[in-house]
C-alpha cells in the first residue's frame, strides 16, 4: 500500500506549507501528527523512526529557508522551540506505534486461534468419535433439511439404514477392540465410494444412515448395493487374524408428507426383513 511513500509525501507537503503559512504555521504541526498517525499502526518501528526524521529533516529545512529568506514573522528562537519540540515528540510515536503494532498482532493471532478453536468445535460436534462420519444429531439436522425441501420442491430423496450382520459375535470372537476397527474400516472404505453429495452416518452401534438427495429409490438400492458387496469383499486383519463381515440394509424413499421417523421407520422394517431372510442383503420397501 506505499504506506512510507504516502506519509514521506504528505510530510513534504506539510513542511512546504508551514514554509508558505505565515504566523500561523504552528497548526502545521498537527497535520504532520496526523500524516505520522496515517502508518503509525501498521509499519514496525525502524520504518516510523525513518518516517519520523524524515519529518525533522523537512521542517528543518523549512525553517532554515525561512530564516534564510529573512522573513518578518520568523525568529531563530521560535524556530528552534518548534523543531526541538517536533523532535522530541518523534521516539513518542515511535514507541507508540510499536505498542499499537504488537497489540494488532496480539489480536490477529487470538482471532486466528479462535476460528482454529471454532472449527475444531463445528467437527466435533458434528463427528462421531470412532469413525469420523457425521454423527446421528448432524445426519438429523441434514434430513430434516432435505425434508423440507422435499415438501416444498417435491425433490425425490432416499434413505438407507444399514447394520453389520452378527457384530456381536465378532465382539464376543475377538475382543471389543477388534469390533471398533472393523466399524472403522467400514466407515473408510465407505467413505471413498459414497457419493460426494450423499451423507453417510453413524446411526448408533453397528448401525449406520446413508441420506441420499433427489435419488429414487431404485438408485438408492443400487447405492445400498455397492455398500454391501463392499463390506462382503473386504478383508480386515486383526491381530494376525483375517476377518470378513457382511451388512444388511433397508431401503425407503421419501413418500408425501411422511416425517423423518416414519422415514426411517420404514427403513427399519425393511432392515429388519433383510435380518429375518438371512442376513447380507438389500431390502427395498415400497411407499407406504
Ligand atoms: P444382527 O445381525 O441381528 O444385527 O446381530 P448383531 O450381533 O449385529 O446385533 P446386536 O444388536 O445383537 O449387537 C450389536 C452389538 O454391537 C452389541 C454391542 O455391544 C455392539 N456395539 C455397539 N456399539 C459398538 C462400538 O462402538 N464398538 C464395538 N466394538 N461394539 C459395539
Ligand atoms: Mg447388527
Ligand atoms: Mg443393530
Amino acid at each position: 500500500s506505499m504506506t512510507v511513500g504516502q506519509m514521506v509525501f504528505a510530510i513534504s507537503c506539510c513542511a512546504w506549507a508551514y514554509a508558505l503559512t505565515g504566523p500561523l504555521r504552528g497548526g502545521i504541526f498537527n497535520l504532520v501528527m496526523v500524516a505520522m498517525m496515517f502508518g503509525m499502526f501498521a509499519l514496525p518501528i525502524r520504518k516510523v523512526l525513518f518516517v519520523g526524521g524524515w519529518a525533522v529533516l523537512s521542517m528543518g529545512l523549512a525553517m532554515a529557508w525561512l530564516l534564510f529568506t529573512h522573513n518578518p514573522h520568523v525568529t531563530a528562537t521560535v524556530e528552534a522551540g518548534h523543531l526541538l519540540m517536533l523532535t522530541l515528540m518523534m521516539p513518542a510515536v515511535a514507541v507508540l506505534a510499536e505498542r499499537l503494532r504488537q497489540m494488532r498482532r496480539r489480536l490477529h493471532e487470538q482471532k486466528r486461534d479462535l476460528a482454529a478453536a471454532l472449527d475444531r468445535i463445528q467437527y466435533l460436534a458434528t463427528r462421531d468419535a470412532l469413525t469420523g462420519l457425521m454423527n446421528r444429531g448432524h445426519l438429523g439436522e441434514l434430513l430434516e433439511r432435505e425434508v423440507q425441501r422435499h415438501r416444498r420442491c417435491g425433490t425425490r430423496m432416499s434413505v438407507v439404514l444399514l447394520d453389520i450382520d452378527h457384530f456381536k459375535l465378532v465382539n464376543d470372537r475377538y475382543g471389543h477392540g477388534c469390533g471398533d476397527l472393523v466399524l472403522r474400516r467400514f466407515a473408510e472404505e465407505a467413505r471413498r465410494i459414497v457419493r460426494g453429495c450423499d451423507a453417510l452416518g453413524r446411526w448408533g452401534g453397528e448401525e449406520f444412515l446413508l441420506l441420499m438427495p433427489e435419488t429414487a429409490l431404485e438408485s438408492a438400492c443400487v447405492g445400498a448395493e455397492r455398500l454391501r458387496q463392499m463390506l462382503e469383499g473386504l478383508l480386515i486383519e486383526s491381530g494376525g487374524e483375517t476377518l470378513q463381515v457382511t451388512l444388511s440394509a433397508g431401503v425407503a424413499q421419501i413418500d408425501g408428507a411422511e416425517s423423518i421417523e416414519m422415514l426411517v421407520e420404514r427403513a427399519d422394517r425393511a432392515l429388519y426383513a433383510a435380518k429375518a431372510q438371512g442376513r447380507n442383503r438389500v431390502r427395498c420397501t415400497a411407499a407406504a
